[in-house]
């Protein structure tokens, strides 16, 4: 496994390589934002993940995770921010980046993100839904926004599964009952409409991810 950090401390970079190599990683560093992107783009196929600082010279850590992303790059992101608020803790993963540390942080913590960034499901595994930049696994019962986990209450997952499976198309609320709700549900309750709200929330991520509408007087539409 080979790792790209970006980071123009060099004192960090150095000692983020000397600890990823301990752990039997392959590590390089570079220190300026037009470098990063230049050296990402030229060797995607060759870096396994990408740990990225966001205040760079040259070139900002939001810019390159968007242009690599535009490019067609989906090495993952593990973006390292010293900003920690909520608004850019979204604005992180809506940049396309995967995950994200605020600093300061722990080596140990950092490793540990870096191992499950690493074992996340391959996307190319042919039991898995995927709508845009979601995908939902049936098999554990986990949905991702690029590797991003979205955490669904088991009835959200189950509208979720039923919509990926009908994508683009307008769905019926008796439609959806029959497949989501069990015999005892009454169907006069404003029950679906709750569920499809919090779920939109849930899913409403960034570039290119599926729009849950509401179709007036008809139902729902999962778009892609
Ligand atoms: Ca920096």
């Amino acid at each position: 496994m080979r790792i790209l950090i970006v980071e123009d401390e060099i004192k960090l970079a150095k000692a983020l390589k000397k600890i990823l190599e301990k752990e039997g990683f392959a590590a390089d560093f570079v220190t300026d934002g037009e470098e990063a992107e230049k050296r990402i783009l030229l060797f995607r196929k060759e870096y396994d993940l990408i740990i990225l600082d966001l205040m760079l010279p040259k070139k900002s850590g939001f810019e390159i995770c968007q242009n690599i992303r535009n490019e067609g790059v989906y090495i993952p992101v593990l973006v390292l921010t010293a900003r920690g608020s909520i608004e850019d803790k979204i604005e992180v993963l809506d940049s396309g980046a995967d995950d994200y540390m605020v600093k300061p942080f722990s080596f140990e913590e950092l490793l540990a993100r870096v191992r499950a960034i690493l074992r996340r499901p391959d996307e190319a595994l042919p039991e898995k839904l995927k709508l845009g930049n979601l995908t939902l696994s049936p098999s554990t019962r986990q949905v991702f926004y690029n590797s991003h986990e979205i955490h669904l209450t088991l009835k959200e997952y189950s509208l979720l599964e039923y919509m990926m499976r009908h994508p683009n198309q307008v769905l019926n609320r008796e439609q959806i009952l029959d497949h989501v709700w069990d015999f005892n549900f009454d169907s006069f309750s404003n029950v679906i409409d709750v569920h499809i709200k919090n779920l939109r929330k849930k899913i409403r991520y960034g570039k290119n991810n599926p729009s849950l509408e509401t179709i007036r007087g008809v139902g729902y539409r999962l778009r892609e």
